[in-house]
């Protein structure tokens, strides 16, 4: 992931990394294919039975991923409705890129208190959606097994927080600084 993010990351003023031709637009697959073995490992022996993302950039990840673990995926919807019908899950989720706040939700059908869900995501920055996607958990009465992040920002807060609330978050790559008009990446070693 880091070699990838070398070579094909582009960095944005505002600390926007740009994964756009193998992540977030064009995906790689056999890079997501590699993000699942990876994801399997770091999870070995931890009960998983369903997979948790939020939409649009997580699911093609959390979709790959799943096949390494058998799993179905269910992502978490952006609903700009403010009459949220029927029988959802809902939580506020600030965009980072997007700056907006968009209300997510799940269906009730789709998470039940028996679960034990690894949560995965393209990006961590500030932890926002990933607050999001633990309520709705936490709502359904069931449980987080872990995290999976492709990329985390680890110069911003979110990482650390999810970690001090004591969640197993495994991140494959952790940039520790960027800067935009030098074009440098520093990752954080594992
Ligand atoms: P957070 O909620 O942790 O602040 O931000 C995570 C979400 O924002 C991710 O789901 C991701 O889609 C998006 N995001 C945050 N930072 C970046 C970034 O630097 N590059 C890209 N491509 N997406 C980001």
């Amino acid at each position: 992931m880091e070699e990838r993010i070398t070579k094909d990351g582009i960095v944005k003023e505002g600390n926007v990394l740009k994964v756009d031709s193998f992540l977030n637009h064009q995906m790689d697959i056999r890079l997501f294919d590699q993000i699942g073995e990876e994801f399997k490992k770091r999870f070995e022996g931890t009960e998983i039975n369903k997979i948790l993302t939020i939409e649009a950039s997580g699911i093609g990840i959390a979709c790959v991923v799943a096949r390494h673990f058998d799993v179905p995926v269910v992502f978490a919807k952006k609903s700009k409705s403010i009459n949220i019908e029927g029988d959802v899950y809902v939580a506020e989720v600030e965009s980072f890129t997007h700056k907006c706040k968009n209300q997510v939700i799940v269906s009730k059908k789709f998470i039940n208190p028996e679960d034990k869900i690894l949560i995965i995501d393209d990006f961590l920055a500030n932890g926002c959606a990933l607050q999001g996607l633990i309520s709705i958990v936490k709502s359904a009465g069931a449980s987080v097994e872990g995290i999976g992040i492709a990329v985390e920002k680890g110069f911003q807060t979110g990482g650390q927080v999810i970690r001090n609330l004591g969640y197993h978050l495994e991140s494959l790559a952790i940039v520790d600084s960027m800067d935009a008009a030098t074009g440098e990446i520093k990752f954080r070693e594992q």
